[in-house]
């Protein structure tokens, strides 16, 4: 099953997490879609900052503050070759996805008039959604969302009747949190840009997962957050073109973000700066080098090779169970599944996964939406990351079997 070259026991070794037990069995940690495990050599990259780096940056000429900046513009220039933007004034930092699109809906969106069309897929996690109804609360906005298939796919042909020339933006999500469908971004992009609209891909549960290639796709904006690529907490990244950065009005005002204030006018810092305000979170952004590293380490496409064959594996082996259902399954798909068991609660489910130490989801998943068009409240989740076996694969289904038993 598992592919000779991919060294999974080595890769384990180096979450000290995953050898925790729970309730006296080892833990199987199947909730990677929220967040994943973070690897020694990152958080000890942490460490490293605060007992040897530690000093404010950009506004210093001391050598503490010069080390701390260039780790930190260290980050700024892996994270741009990582995702192959064309240059580190593209990549800012934020505190994650959500703050990411947020910036780009509170910026970018003021550049927005009333009666423009802003597309949102049905698919979307709150943090893309609300944004752009604040927007369109704001300046008077339309908001229009893309349905999806049969399939669990994105309704393509209904989002081609959708564009006109009063689109401005469409704001969608590489891969759904909750179905694991991968969108056609490089699609949905093209078609947008024939029409003038700038896209905005929300990648958070894209890029721990798939190659990402900014300029390949021409995406406008690209969004996700270092938690959910084994990297520290606190620190996001948006992509945008330089382009649009230089178009678009600071998100907020304060320090770093300035190159001259007095108080009849302030002249903003150069990208990426401009967007930066205040002491930026810069002991993790320093830290998130060590992330970027250790899967560039591993090789992404491993990676994602590896996550495909634990989903076929546990798909499969679902599929067998009595009572147990899928919601997405679209053909091109990430190593996320959301099921139910008839007649049971997802969250009583879910605690009983937990008593038998297996780590899921449950609840909406900050998609309701979604959960709406499905007709349900809400799902179980497992979702797969770098470090899961096969082993815990059976063990998930074993648990599973169990509670069938029980409910
Ligand atoms: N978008 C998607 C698709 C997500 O799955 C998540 C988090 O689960 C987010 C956005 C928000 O990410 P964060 O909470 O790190 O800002």
């Amino acid at each position: 099953m598992e592919n000779s070259t991919y060294d999974i026991d080595k890769y384990r070794r180096d979450f000290p997490i995953l050898s925790r037990q729970l309730f006296g069995k080892p833990m199987v940690y199947l909730d990677n879609t929220a967040t994943t495990q973070t690897p020694r050599r990152v958080v000890d990259a942490i460490t490293e900052m605060y007992f040897t780096h530690k000093a404010n940056v950009h506004r210093g000429v001391h050598t503490l503050s010069l080390e701390a900046t260039e780790l930190m513009e260290e980050a700024r220039r892996l994270t741009a070759s990582y995702i192959n933007a064309s240059s580190t004034e593209e990549i800012i930092f934020t505190r994650g996805t959500t703050e990411a699109i947020n910036l780009v809906a509170s910026s970018y969106g003021s550049l927005l008039k009333e009666g423009d069309e802003v597309i949102l897929s049905v698919m979307e996690h709150h943090s893309n959604i609300v944004p752009w109804q604040l927007l369109r609360d704001r300046i008077g906005i339309k908001l229009k969302v893309i349905p999806m298939t049969s399939t669990w796919e994105l309704d393509m042909e209904e989002y081609r009747r959708m564009l006109n020339p009063r689109v401005k933006m469409v704001a969608v999500t590489h891969v759904s949190n909750v179905l694991g469908t991968v969108n056609p971004v490089g699609e949905i992009i093209s078609l947008a840009h024939n029409h003038g609209a700038a896209v905005l891909i929300d990648g958070a549960q894209a890029i721990a997962h798939l190659p990402i290639d900014v300029r390949a796709l021409d995406a406008d904006f690209y969004a996700f957050s270092a938690h959910k690529m084994y990297g520290p907490c606190g620190v996001g990244i948006l992509y945008g073109k330089k382009h649009l950065l230089e178009s678009m009005p600071p998100y907020q005002g304060g320090g770093e973000m300035i190159h001259k204030v007095n108080f009849a006018h302030t002249e903003y810092a150069a990208l990426p700066y401009k967007f930066e305000a205040g002491t930026p979170d810069f002991v993790d952004i320093a830290a998130f080098r060590e992330a970027l590293g250790y899967i560039r380490s591993i090789g992404i496409e491993n990676i994602a090779e590896h996550e495909e064959r634990l989903l076929r594996y546990t798909t499969e082996r679902m599929k067998l169970l009595p009572r147990v259902r899928i919601y997405g399954e679209a053909p091109v798909k990430s190593a996320v599944i959301s099921f139910l068991v008839e007649g049971a609660h997802h969250y009583d489910t879910g605690m009983l996964l937990d008593k038998q130490a297996v780590a899921v989801r449950t609840g909406h998943h900050c998609a309701q939406p979604l959960m709406e068009s499905l007709g349900i409240t809400g799902t179980v989740r497992a979702s797969f990351g770098l470090y899961n076996t096969f082993e815990e694969c059976d063990r998930f289904i074993a648990a599973l079997t169990r509670i069938l038993t029980m409910l």
